[in-house]
Parts: structure tokens; C-alpha cells; sequence
């Protein structure tokens, strides 16, 4: 089976001043389809940056990244725009809704540069976002409106609109009540029975142990160390 996703020796170096940040230091790892994916670290191991590596948001020092077998490092930026767009799923951190537009507009904005947002996909997004209990009436309001936890749920439902390979999450469930943490793992766990190959990084250990994850890799000063 071939790796969705595979970093060799991947670096990524900051300049901070006259020394230099290490912020990714020599990481390998492949991930499988369909494998759901733990990345857990303290804050400032490296676990954004390597995210951001992995999804070709960011380029690194030296090393290779490869999508599906594919190095990605050395692709023109729009060719890997159009990977990112096409292919990967991102949930950041600073969840980055738009707060003045409604739950589904922002549901639906990955699919607006192919002039997406069809009544299908508009009852799509409304079917999802039913089924994570934010409701039509939700749906149709400001994102400003929501909490956090629909907030987290919303965005990681734009993250699936358009099917992505591969879906990566910078710590999901960090600010979340008991509840809310489960319903996120829960979700995981559906698309990854659905075939998903997953990336989650956090220092939460309530979904860092859940239960069916396939794998968890450890991260400090930028290496891994599981
Ligand atoms: P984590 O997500 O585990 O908290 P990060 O990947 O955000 O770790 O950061 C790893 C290290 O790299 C930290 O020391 C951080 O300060 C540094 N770093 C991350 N991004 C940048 C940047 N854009 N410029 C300079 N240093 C950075
Ligand atoms: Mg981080």
C-alpha cells in the first residue's frame, strides 16, 4: 500500500535573531490510508510546523515531503496550491471562521473557487452539520454565534467538504469541555472507519488515549521521540 503522506529527514530552520530555531529537526514518518494519527508534544515541539509540512503549506529547509508517493517540495507554489485545495483538509488551530458570515457560507467556501455552493451541497453541509447538533436555524446564523465546541465542529466540517486524502487537525480539541472532546474524537473515529487518513496533533491526553487510534508519535525539541 502506498503511504498518503511520508516526510524523510524533513527540517524546517527559523532564523530568530542571530540564532537559528530548529522548529523541525530530521522527522520521518509515513502514514498509511485510512490510519488515524496522534502527533503529541509539549508546546513548542514542533507540532504545527510538521502540519504544515505535511499538508505543503509549509516548504521545508531540507528533506522531503511526499503526497501519495509524489515529492511535493520541489512542485511549482500553485501546482501545490491546487494539492492543498484538492487533496488536503485543514483545521487550525485559530479555527479562522469568518465570523460575519453564516455557519453554512463558511461551511461552504472551499468549494467556492469551483464555483461551488450548489443546492446539493448546500443540503450536504446542512445534513453534517444536523448530524454534529448544530442545527439549520445554527447553520443559517453568524459563525459569531456559535461556541467554541460547534465552532471546533463547523470548521472541521468545511475541512471535509470536499472529501480530502488527507485531513489534518492542529490540536482539535484544545479550549473544549469533557463533552465537546469527545464529540470531536468521535467524528475522527467515523471518518476514519469512512477510509480517512487523519492527522491530529495535541497535548490533550483525553484524545491522545482514545480509544482506536492507531498510532501516537511523540515529538520534542522538534524530533521524534516515540
Ligand atoms: P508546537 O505546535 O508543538 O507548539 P511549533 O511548530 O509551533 O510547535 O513551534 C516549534 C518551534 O519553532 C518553537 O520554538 C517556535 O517558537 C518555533 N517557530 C514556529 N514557527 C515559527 C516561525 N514562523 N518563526 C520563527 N519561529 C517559529
Ligand atoms: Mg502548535
Amino acid at each position: 500500500m502506498t503511504a498518503v503522506v511520508e516526510a524523510l529527514e524533513v527540517v524546517k530552520r527559523y532564523a530568530d535573531g542571530d540564532r537559528t530555531v530548529r522548529a523541525v529537526d530530521g522527522v520521518s514518518l509515513s502514514v498509511e490510508e485510512g490510519e488515524l494519527v496522534v502527533l503529541r508534544g509539549t508546546s513548542g515541539s514542533g507540532k504545527t510546523t510538521l502540519l504544515g509540512l505535511l499538508g505543503g503549506m509549509i516548504a521545508p529547509s531540507s528533506g522531503d515531503v511526499r503526497f501519495e508517493g509524489e515529492s511535493i517540495v520541489l512542485l511549482r507554489e500553485h501546482h501545490r496550491a491546487e494539492l492543498r485545495r484538492t487533496k488536503v483538509g485543514f483545521v487550525f488551530q485559530e479555527l479562522a471562521l469568518i465570523p460575519e458570515m453564516s455557519v453554512l457560507e463558511n461551511v461552504l467556501l472551499p468549494l467556492v473557487p469551483d464555483g461551488g455552493g450548489s443546492a446539493d451541497d448546500e443540503q450536504r453541509a446542512l445534513t453534517s452539520l444536523a448530524s454534529l447538533g448544530i442545527t439549520r436555524e445554527k447553520a443559517l446564523a453568524r459563525a459569531s454565534r456559535l461556541s467554541g465546541g460547534e465552532r471546533q465542529r463547523a470548521a472541521i466540517i468545511r475541512a471535509l467538504v470536499r472529501e480530502p486524502k488527507l485531513l489534518l487537525l492542529d490540536e482539535p480539541t484544545a479550549h473544549l469541555d469533557l463533552e465537546n472532546a469527545i464529540g470531536i474524537a468521535k467524528l475522527l473515529l467515523a471518518e476514519k472507519a469512512r477510509g480517512r487518513t487523519i492527522i491530529a496533533s495535541t497535548h490533550d491526553p483525553r484524545l491522545a488515549e482514545v480509544e482506536g487510534i492507531d498510532r501516537t508519535i511523540e515529538m520534542r525539541d522538534g524530533r521524534r521521540i516515540d
